[in-house]
């Protein structure tokens, strides 16, 4: 049994801690403390084999910080959060995201960010990580064609799913890809 280290990161509000407490303890969380910063630990078998998931659910982190810089380090994979945001605001001007911070594209701005300060880091792109859309029970008027999925997971270059902690809609998923990737990385 390996033990790795799993660091959740994104904007505010966006529920790192709602999905890593449902992970963990698989409850759902409806007003957890925005400030308190926790790791907790998992075992999790995947494929036959069990390892150990030390996952640190980060608190009040903003941008260019020198804390992200210390959480990168201390982490082998990451799971980038951002808030759902309806389907048709991300489509309409990916490319807006880079340049503009209107309150609803913050947080998928601050994962484009974190990937760049993870790669910067590590001094590598090849670093296991999941992005995470939050909240998808909340998104209505759906009609999500799998193309926009995959323009945005291509975009990233990374894997992507969209869950919902109060649901428990693909949570495991996750956490399983991201064990997966820092298995053979
Ligand atoms: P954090 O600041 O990123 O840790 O965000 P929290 O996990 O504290 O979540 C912020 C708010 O969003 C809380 O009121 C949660 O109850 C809510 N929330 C988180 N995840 C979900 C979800 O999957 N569905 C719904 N409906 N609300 C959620
Ligand atoms: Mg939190």
């Amino acid at each position: 049994m390996r033990q790795f280290n799993v660091v959740v990161l994104g904007a505010g509000g966006v529920g790192k801690s709602a999905l890593t407490v449902r992970f963990v303890r698989d409850v759902f969380v409806e007003n957890y403390d925005p400030t308190i910063e926790e790791q907790y630990h998992r075992p999790m078998m995947v494929d036959g084999e069990r390892d150990s998931l030390e996952v640190l659910d980060t608190a009040g982190a903003e941008q260019f910080t020198s804390l992200n810089e210390v959480y990168i380090k201390s982490g082998r994979g990451f799971v980038l959060v951002f808030r759902q945001v309806p389907w048709q605001a991300i489509l309409s001007d990916l490319s807006k995201y880079q340049f503009n911070s209107l309150t609803q594209e913050v947080s998928l701005k601050e994962v484009e960010s974190l990937r760049k300060q993870i790669f910067r880091i590590k001094g590598s792109e090849n670093v296991p990580i999941v992005v995470v859309g939050t909240k998808s029970d909340l998104v209505s008027e759906r009609e999500v064609p799998t193309t926009t999925i995959e323009s945005l997971a291509s975009r990233w270059n990374l894997p992507f799913y969209e869950t919902s902690a109060k649901r428990n809609w693909h949570i495991n998923d996750v956490f399983e890809d991201l064990l997966r990737q820092m298995r053979v990385r």
